[in-house]
């Protein structure tokens, strides 16, 4: 089975939301046939959904993954459901959500998964933790990562600690 670098960016706003990151990383480090390479820093976000929401927490982790794109996306989402996500208001908030960034440098377009996910290259609580763990990196559109964030800017994000690599099991 090939080896396929890919990352995943992580986000919550309810029910002590540090808490539900950082164990979201342990738990992506064992998911099977991944390993989990690198993390960014711990990020707070001002939010960005409808309504009345409280700030998030947001990270980005990257993983060398043997398993094929709908398999890891099954695989974010049994974690997503294990912390008690409900898709109850689009962007509304969450306990964790779980993204598929990018699969290599593959573009991916089904009913279930679209990569890059699309609206990663206009969320700087996305872009800017990506850029902590690959700074040079190319989008596969073409687009150039640091030229991204020069654009739009860290405005409501802040870095607030670091995430350690968790050991491996
Ligand atoms: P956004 O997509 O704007 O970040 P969201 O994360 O709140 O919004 P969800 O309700 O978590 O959206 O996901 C809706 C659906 O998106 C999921 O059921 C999933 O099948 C689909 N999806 C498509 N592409 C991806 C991807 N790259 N990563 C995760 N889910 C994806
Ligand atoms: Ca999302
Ligand atoms: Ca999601």
């Amino acid at each position: 089975m090939p080896v396929v670098t890919a990352y995943i960016s992580l986000g919550s706003n309810l029910d002590a939301p540090v808490q539900q990151v950082l164990s979201a990383v342990e738990e992506i480090a064992g998911i099977e046939n991944t390993e989990l390479i690198a993390t960014s820093r711990l990020y707070r976000s001002d939010p960005v959904g409808p309504g009345d929401q409280e700030d998030y927490i947001n990270a980005v982790v990257g993983v060398h993954t043997k398993l094929a794109p709908l398999q890891l996306l099954d695989a974010i989402q049994d974690i997503e459901n294990a912390h008690g996500r409900k898709r109850i208001v689009r962007w509304g908030s969450r306990t964790l959500d779980l993204d598929l960034l990018l699969y290599g440098e593959e573009t991916i377009n089904n009913e279930r998964l679209i990569v890059p996910h699309k609206e990663m290259h206009w969320r700087n609580f996305v872009l800017r933790p990506l850029a902590d763990i690959t700074p040079n990196l190319i989008l596969p559109t073409g687009q150039n990562l640091q030229k991204l964030l020069q654009t739009i800017g860290d405005e409501g994000l802040s870095a607030i600690a670091d995430i350690p690599l968790p050991e491996p099991a």
